[in-house]
């Protein structure tokens, strides 16, 4: 196993940094656990695209990326066991390599597996990711390992857990037989698309509207599915769409000096990026999971029951057009759909969710872009839950309000982790867990 000692663990977009003692990067399941068995404190992170400050913090840390392999294929069960450092890009060309497909997915590709499924990674007119987990290996902090399938209880709290039960080895999908999406994206004012997110929600296979904050307008976009012989006119709108990225980053250097900039900013990326209709097809990654990204960004996203959503959008809204408002929007508000499950700390725990990101382009200013204090003020209000891999402040007492399970997951980390070897500063102050005496020695 390789080791490196005393450095600086920084996040992707460079607004997490902590100095390490040791790193070490594991490859087998086997190493997993003596380190986990031999250090007092721990964390481990993947692809270290969280915002939220999960993934070190602890002196001794475990990089997870080289635990990267396909274990298995079961054919008749159409199920994949992959170790849980796995990007998920690898995880979905294997999958679509044998005619399979994971039918809810996110828009980015160069997470982990852990990663993605310890935050609640979710796609649109599906499941969370960790839905689609049928069992797991998961090392205690004891260093053994205990198997969970989806007959265990544990399961409902072990899918979305943040690191903190224990550490996820290897993981099984259930996967199902791949299907061809016929892509339909197109403008339409906040009038038209709001009223008509339940009807829609019925009729296509997928459904994803990109806000357009401070336009009155949205970028609808729905998904159908179709045979693959079915013939599609492709049109991906003019070529120049690929630079809105690059556009928006040139636009919003400044806004967060002049935060009105934004409103200006967005109404001309509405025009020159998000007027045009658009049409193709192609496989649920291939047709809708972004591939790459030229620079990084800092990114909020709050979730809110289905039914409650029209009102918290209408206060958004009111709130972000205000002129007294400093909480000027980036585009695009990135409004999605997650059914409802089981797990405990899922968004969608036991409810129809609708979620809303809030990105900032500028990542190195997030600290002073208004929007994210307000947007959590707002959901919040209305009972909403944040990303667990995003950006937001709210702790304990505001968290055991809006999750049912809360308390209950707390004693379960108690119980599985009683000398809080799992936590970091920032996760301590989340459960509110009490420093310990060997903690501060
Ligand atoms: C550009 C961008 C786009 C995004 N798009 C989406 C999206 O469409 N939908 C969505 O829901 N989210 C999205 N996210 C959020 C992202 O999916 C999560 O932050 C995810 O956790 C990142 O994975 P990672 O491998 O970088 O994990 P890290 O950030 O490295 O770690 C995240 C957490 O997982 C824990 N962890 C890592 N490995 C394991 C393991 N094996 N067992 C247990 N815990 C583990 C870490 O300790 C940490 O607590 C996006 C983020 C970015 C930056």
């Amino acid at each position: 196993m390789k080791q490196k000692n005393n450095g600086n663990w920084v996040s992707w977009n460079e607004n997490l940094k902590h100095n390490y003692k040791t790193m070490f990067s594991i490859t087998s399941e086997e190493e997993l656990q003596e380190v986990i068995a031999n250090n007092k404190k721990i964390r481990f992170f993947g692809s270290k695209q969280s915002s939220a400050d999960i993934a070190a913090g602890t002196e001794a840390l475990i990089n997870m990326t080289a635990y990267n392999k396909i274990v298995s294929y079961d054919y008749n069960k159409k199920t994949i066991t992959v170790q849980s450092g796995l990007i998920l890009s690898e995880l979905l060309e294997a999958v679509e390599s044998v005619g399979w497909c994971i039918p809810c997915l996110p828009d980015i590709n160069t997470i982990t597996i852990g990663g993605a499924l310890a935050t609640g990674t979710h796609g649109t007119s599906g499941k969370l990711l960790s839905e689609y987990m049928t069992e797991c290996r998961l090392i205690l902090a004891d260093g053994s390992v205990k198997t969970i399938t989806q007959e265990d209880e544990l399961i409902d709290a072990v899918r979305v857990s943040l690191g903190m039960l224990g550490v996820m080895s290897t993981i099984t999908f259930q996967c199902e037989p791949e299907y061809i999406l016929h892509v339909k994206e197109k403008p339409e004012s906040d009038n038209e698309w709001l009223p008509k997110i339940k009807s829609r929600l019925k009729k296509h296979d997928f459904l994803r509207i990109l806000w357009l904050p401070h336009t009155d307008k949205g970028y609808v976009i729905t998904g159908d599915k179709i045979s693959s012989e079915q013939e599609v006119i492709e049109n991906k709108g003019p070529d120049y769409l690929k630079h809105r990225r690059t556009a928006s980053k040139i636009l919003y250097k400044y806004s967060h000096k002049f935060p009105w900039i934004t409103a200006i900013a967005n109404k001309i990326l509405a025009k020159a990026f998000f007027s045009s209709k658009k049409e193709h097809k192609g496989s649920l990654y291939q047709a809708t999971v972004t591939k790459s990204r030229g620079s990084t960004l800092e990114l909020a996203e709050w979730t809110i029951a289905l039914d409650k959503f029209p009102q918290v959008f209408e206060e958004i809204k009111t709130e972000i057009n205000k002129w007294s408002n400093k909480s000027f929007i980036h585009i695009p508000m990135d409004v999605r759909f997650v059914y409802q499950d089981n797990s405990w700390l899922s968004y969608a725990y036991k409810q129809e969710t609708v979620t809303m990101g809030c990105v900032s382009r500028n990542a190195a200013t997030a600290d002073t872009y208004e929007a994210f204090k307000s947007i959590e003020k707002i959901f919040l209000k209305h009972g909403g839950r944040p990303h667990w891999g995003k950006r937001f402040s709210a702790k304990d007492a505001q968290l055991s309000k809006v999750y049912p399970k809360w308390e209950a997951f707390k004693e379960l980390r108690t119980e599985l982790d009683p000398t809080n070897k799992f936590l970091n500063p920032y996760l301590t102050k989340l459960v509110n867990a009490k420093t310990l005496v060997h903690e501060n020695a």
